[in-house]
C-alpha cells in the first residue's frame, strides 16, 4: 500500500497575510518535495502557486523551505524528511508574491551591486587564459558553480538583520571576478565590499555553506575577500608612511 505523507504548505491569503493548508500526497520511494507540490497542483488544488524548472537541480528555480530549511524542492526527497509532516514554505528573507513565489530583486541588486560580469583588463592578450592548474583557477573553480537559487541568502542571519547587506551568493560572485588575473573593475567591486554592505558584517556563521546545494562554501569567499581588502588596506598604509 502506497504509503501517504502530510504536507503543509503555505498560502496566501490574499489580503498580505499567510495560511498554511494541508493536503495528503502518496509517497513514492523517489518522489520529490517538487513531486509532493506538482500532485497537489494537479489533483488538490489548482490555485497553489510555485516555481520550478529544470528539475534537475540544476537551474536553483525551485527553491522554498522545507521544515525550516532552504532546499531544492526538485532535489529533496520526501523519504529524507525524518519529521511525520513536511511543511513547505517560501524562502526567508524574500518578499512573498504568492504562496511559495517569492520575489528575487532583493537578491539581485545585490549581485548587480558588485558588478557580477566579466570586465576585461585593457591589457589583455587576445587569448589570455587562466591555467588549469594555477592556484588562481583552483581559487576560482571552488566558488564559480552559483545556481542563484538564494538558499545561502535565506539563511543568513546578517540579511534578516540588515536588509542592504550582501549576502553570501553576490560576494561569492565578486570573489571569483576577483581572482582572475585577466579581469578588470576591481576598485568600484572591492569598495561596495568594503562598505557598510559588504563583508565586514558577516558573522562567519557559515549556515549558508551548510546549505549550499551546489556545495559552495560563501563563508571561506567572504572570508577571503576580508583577506584582500585587509591586503590593500596595509599597502595603503605602507603607501603613506613617510620614506
Ligand atoms: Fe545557491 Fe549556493 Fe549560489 Fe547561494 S552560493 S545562491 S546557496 S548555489
Amino acid at each position: 500500500m502506497t504509503k501517504v505523507r502530510r504536507v503543509r504548505v503555505a498560502r496566501s491569503d490574499g489580503s498580505g497575510g499567510r495560511a498554511v493548508q494541508s493536503y495528503e500526497v502518496p509517497e513514492g520511494a523517489r518522489m520529490t518535495v517538487l513531486d509532493g507540490l506538482l500532485h497537489i497542483h494537479r489533483y488538490c488544488d489548482r490555485g497553489l502557486a510555485f516555481r520550478y524548472a529544470c528539475r534537475a537541480g540544476m537551474c536553483g528555480t525551485c527553491s522554498v523551505t522545507v521544515n525550516g530549511v532552504g532546499r531544492l524542492a526538485c532535489s529533496t526527497r520526501l523519504s529524507a524528511i525524518p519529521d511525520e509532516v513536511v511543511v513547505v514554505e517560501p524562502l526567508r528573507h524574500f518578499p512573498v508574491i504568492r504562496d511559495l513565489v517569492v520575489d528575487f530583486a532583493p537578491f539581485f541588486d545585490a549581485w548587480r551591486a558588485v558588478h557580477p560580469s566579466f570586465i576585461p583588463a585593457s591589457t589583455l592578450a587576445d587569448e589570455a587564459r587562466v591555467q588549469p592548474e594555477s592556484r588562481e583557477r583552483r581559487l576560482i573553480d571552488r566558488h564559480r558553480e552559483c545556481i542563484s537559487c538564494g538558499i545561502c541568502y535565506a539563511a543568513c542571519d546578517v540579511v534578516g538583520m540588515h536588509p542592504g547587506f550582501l549576502g553570501p551568493a553576490a560576494m561569492t560572485r565578486a570573489l571569483c571576478l576577483l581572482a582572475d588575473s585577466r579581469g578588470a573593475g576591481h576598485e568600484e567591486r572591492l569598495a561596495v565590499l568594503d562598505s557598510a554592505r559588504g563583508c565586514w558584517r558577516c558573522h562567519t556563521h557559515g549556515t549558508c555553506a551548510d546549505l549550499c546545494p551546489k556545495g559552495l562554501d560563501p563563508t571561506r569567499a567572504i572570508e577571503k575577500v576580508k583577506r584582500i581588502l585587509a591586503a590593500r588596506a596595509m599597502r595603503r598604509l605602507v603607501g603613506l608612511r613617510p620614506g
